[in-house]
């Protein structure tokens, strides 16, 4: 096992930290306030990150899953906006991947090239009002209709709804079958029968639009349907891996919140010392670093499986679910040692605190992922 960076992944690594420290943190406060920005959606299109990992061919970066995280993480880490981040990855890495991985020649060419700019914006939308941890429970039908499907129902808690051009939707073409009935297709926006409701009020994370979309006879050409009718359970876990490595910004943004907190450490002054000098702020410091260490090597570690075409499921669970809960830990810490002044806006380190909260819920529960970590290694 080599985590070790090539020449080219270091340079890309400092370019895109260069790029984030520059164009996406100052505007971070900002965006809060006034939700998401298209000129800098402009901007990471310019530098090539919103095609990142889709293939050359169809004017994308072409780069593996080791390097997608290296770019990530960099991101993360310069820019400290973990809600761009997950903007980026809903398009990139569950809007376009799927597409990808699952798309006719037909589906690729017609999408990706303008997903890979920026020019299209894509969704992932999967969970329902009644269907989150159970996912196979989903109620969205998708009813055949000569050279169409039709679609009924809704979905909720989706992120870039508001702002996506195409959708990459779950629907049933058989209730009956649960997970074998479940079924991708790609909606476009504007299809008669959808509609997209308004953004969603989250706690943090305004920059990020959330929102929920409602079919209703919504007319779907088949050919727009990814892989084949009642194989979208085993395409989800197929593109897992790249759902996972969604989590790569997570640990730019642990790091970012450990810069800011050993550099206040070493300013801040109690009792005429840097807080710093206090031996309970140092232990924060250091359970901040060791979480954030931990979690960088389990994401190379599904990157590094995931080139090289081996199975990570198991991985990817265990990866998920320390991540997220490592950077709530962190986050907690990271307020903590800014004390009251990290509750205050003023300083971003609280933001951290919410975006990780979310990212033990998104994507699965932590509950949900210590089920599958327990039934893979009992095989029950
Ligand atoms: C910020 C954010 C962004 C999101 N973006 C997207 C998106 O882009 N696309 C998309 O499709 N979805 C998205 N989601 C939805 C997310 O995937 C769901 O919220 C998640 O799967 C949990 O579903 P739920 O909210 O319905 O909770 P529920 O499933 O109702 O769970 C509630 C609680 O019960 C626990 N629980 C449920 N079942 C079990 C069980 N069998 N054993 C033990 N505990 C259990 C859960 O762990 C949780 O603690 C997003 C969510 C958030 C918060």
């Amino acid at each position: 096992m080599d985590f070790s960076f090539t020449e080219e992944q270091t340079m890309f690594k400092d370019s895109i930290l260069k790029f984030a420290e520059k164009e996406i943190r100052p505007g971070i406060t900002a965006r809060e306030e006034e939700g998401f920005s298209y000129d800098i959606w402009k901007k990471m299109g310019e530098m090539g990150l919103l095609g990142l990992s889709i293939p050359e061919e169809y004017g994308g970066g072409g780069a593996d899953a080791m390097t997608t995280v290296v770019g990530l993480e960099a991101f993360g880490h310069g820019g400290w906006d973990g809600s761009l981040c997950v903007v980026w990855g809903s398009h990139l890495l569950i809007g376009a991947m799927p597409i990808v991985e699952l798309g006719t020649e037909e589906q690729k060419k017609t999408y990706l090239p303008k997903m890979a700019t920026g020019e299209k914006i894509g969704a992932f939308a999967l969970t329902e009002p009644e269907a989150g941890s159970d996912a196979t429970g989903l109620k969205t039908t998708a009813t055949k209709d000569g050279d169409s499907y039709i679609l009924n129902g809704s979905k909720t808690f989706i992120s870039n709804a508001p702002i996506a051009d195409l959708f990459i939707v779950f629907a049933s073409t058989d209730l009956e079958k649960r997970a074998g009935g479940l079924t991708i297709f790609i909606v476009e926006k504007d299809t008669p029968g959808l509609t997209v409701g308004k953004p969603l009020e989250k706690y943090e994370g305004k920059s990020t639009p959330t929102g929920e979309i409602f079919f209703d006879d919504c007319k779907v050409p088949a050919e727009n349907m990814l892989g084949g009718e009642g194989e979208g359970f085993q395409a989800m876990l197929y593109t897992l891996g790249w759902e996972r490595i969604a989590f790569a910004p997570t640990i730019g943004l642990m790091e970012a919140d450990l810069d800011a907190c050993i550099e206040y450490s070493k300013e801040r002054k109690q009792f005429g010392k840097p807080i710093g000098k206090f031996q309970l702020v140092q232990a924060m410091l250091a359970e901040m670093k060791m979480d954030l260490e931990a979690s960088r090597y389990l994401t190379y570690l599904v990157a590094w499986k995931k080139d090289r075409g081996e199975f990570i499921g198991l991985d990817a669970a265990i990866a998920k679910t320390f991540i997220s809960e490592a950077a709530e830990r962190s986050s907690r810490k990271a307020v903590q040692i800014f004390g009251g002044y990290g509750c205050m806006k003023e300083y971003p380190i609280g933001r951290n605190f919410w975006f990780s909260k979310m990212a033990t819920i998104g994507g699965g529960t932590s509950q949900i992922q210590r089920l599958v970590i327990g039934r893979l290694l009992t095989g029950l």
